[in-house]
């Protein structure tokens, strides 16, 4: 079964995700504005319908009640049994008389006046204020009764309305009628005492003429009609239309000041997240890179709870890795039988001994081989043989100094670095050397019959000596002590003519 690759997938962009994310706060506040400037609106629009709706109706109540006043006292006139008789057998005078005194009394009134059936003034019309159109319109009506108020506003300063109340005998007859003109300027005072500030109130007659006015209201408005019964008249209350009111603007300005508070915080927090997530990141990296460079590695602290445990890991990982890099460098340049530096932990070193040698420090290179140790494998076998040798590698960490270095070649060859002895001293280490591997050996109880060559050079103080150079000068030396017999120790002598000997 064959496993299919994983589809790879683009990464995504955190950027457009938070423009989008701030696109959305933003979105759901402009709606939720929205939303609330209309509500606002709509409870706004109706209360100022309501307030217009009680102002038209106070109004029409008080306009009805000076209509009522005047009807009453008209009824009160028309009802005055003096009247009768006065309608029927009073002269001119006496009748001109009577309305002369009422208009005395109520000096309110523009006109007042008694008149025939036919709506003829009796007495002067002139003198008792009926003018012209008066007497004309009254004259029109079919009856008295169907007199409504009838406006007239030929004469400028004596505009008015009429009205009259038929008067009857006791039989029901009619005798004629009281005329009554009232002032337009008591209608206008009704109106200036019911207006609000910033309406319109408007008294119009059943041609759509205006009676009495107060206030302009331009722009879009709004409106309420009522009639005024028996009269033909009709009130009209105007508002302006108020979009925005104080309380509207400070409901935009408050959803503007918070939506600016949480688009700040917002992006504040995202800033901070995004920094202490890449300061996460970075640190992590600069673990990866320094574990990669063998470098010290530092510990990654996070930022966030949330990642503590991914930086634990990566820290666990980062000691088991540099501990496992450790242990394979020490098996790398460790001989794996003797525990000995090998030859590569030599070539290491060699450069650190050369330059002691610089620094004109007497530095030796020792190289040793067993003596006839193929014999030894062959006589007691394999095992003894490692044993020797381990019985060497014990004798030399045993004769060496820190600061000397002695390592282990090949098969039953090693060599060793020697710092700051003479040729003296060199011979003096090689001989306590072979005591101590002789005294190792005789512990086996066995019949070895070996012991240790060895070739001896200095490294030269110039930097021109190499490792191989050296080498080869001790391997000729080392020759040399296997030709001369073998267990014994012989320095490198330059031939004449610059070869080994
Ligand atoms: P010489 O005195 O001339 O040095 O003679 P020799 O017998 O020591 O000869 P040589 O140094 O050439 O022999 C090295 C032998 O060491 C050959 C090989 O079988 C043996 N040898 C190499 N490595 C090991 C090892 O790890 N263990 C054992 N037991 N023997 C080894
Ligand atoms: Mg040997």
């Amino acid at each position: 079964m064959g496993t299919s690759p994983r589809p790879v997938r683009a990464p995504a962009s955190l950027h457009r995700h938070i423009w989008w994310l701030l696109l959305g706060v933003v979105g759901m506040f402009a709606s939720g504005i929205a939303l609330s400037i209309w509500f606002s609106l709509r409870a706004g629009s109706h209360e100022q319908q309501n307030l217009l709706r009680l102002e038209a109706a106070q109004t029409r109540i008080s306009v009805i009640r000076l209509l009522d006043y005047y009807h009453l006292m008209l009824d009160k006139a028309a009802l005055d049994p003096d009247l009768i008789d006065l309608m029927r057998v009073g002269t001119i005078e006496e009748q001109q008389a009577w309305a002369v005194s009422r208009q005395r009394l109520l000096p309110d009134l523009l006109g007042v006046a008694l008149v025939n059936p036919h709506g003829e003034v009796l007495g002067d019309a002139l003198s008792l204020r009926v003018g012209p159109r008066c007497q004309q319109d009254m004259r029109r009506a079919d009856t008295l009764r169907d007199v409504r108020p009838l406006l007239h506003r030929e004469v400028k300063g004596a505009e008015h309305f009429d009205l009259v109340e038929e008067v009857h005998d006791t039989g029901g007859e009619v005798l004629g009628g009281v005329f009554l003109s009232v002032r337009l300027s008591q209608l206008q005072r009704v109106i200036d005492d019911s207006i609000h500030p910033g309406h319109a109130l408007i008294i119009l007659d059943a041609a759509g003429n205006t009676i009495a006015r107060r206030g302009e209201v331009t722009g879009k408005r709004t409106e309420i009609r009522l009639d005024i019964p028996a009269t033909g008249w009709t009130l009209i209350a105007r508002s302006p239309v108020q979009w925005f009111t104080l309380s509207g603007k400070m409901q935009v300005l408050a959803g503007l000041v918070t939506l600016g508070a949480v688009l700040l915080l917002l992006a504040i927090s995202l800033l901070r997240v995004r920094h202490a997530m890449l300061n996460d990141i970075v640190s992590t990296r600069d673990a990866l890179t320094a574990l990669a460079h063998d470098e010290p590695v530092p510990s990654i602290v996070p930022h966030y709870a949330e990642f503590e445990a991914a930086a634990q890991d990566i820290n666990r990982i980062a000691l088991h890795l540099q501990e496992q890099r450790a242990r394979l460098e020490h098996l790398s340049l460790t001989d794996p039988l003797t525990g000995l530096p090998n030859r590569r932990a030599f070539e290491t070193r060699f450069p650190q001994a050369q330059g002691l040698a610089e620094r004109q420090h007497p530095v030796s290179l020792v190289l040793i081989d067993i003596d006839y140790f193929k014999g030894v494998n062959d006589r007691f076998g394999h095992g003894v043989g490692d044993q020797v040798l381990l019985a060497l590698a014990q004798s030399l960490k045993d004769l060496t100094r820190r600061a000397d270095l002695a390592a282990r070649l090949a098969g039953d060859e090693f060599v060793v670095l020697l710092s700051d002895l003479d040729a003296g001293g060199v011979h003096a280490w090689y001989q306590r050397l072979a005591d101590r591997f002789r005294n190792e050996l005789n512990a086996f109880g066995l019949d070895l019959q070996t012991g240790l060559s060895a070739g001896q050079t200095w490294l030269g103080a110039s930097s021109r000596d190499s490792i191989d150079d050296a080498l080869m000068r001790a391997d000729h030396a080392l020759y040399q002590a296997k030709a001369q017999g073998r267990g014994r120790l012989v320095p490198h002598v330059e031939r004449p003519g610059g070869g080994a000997g």
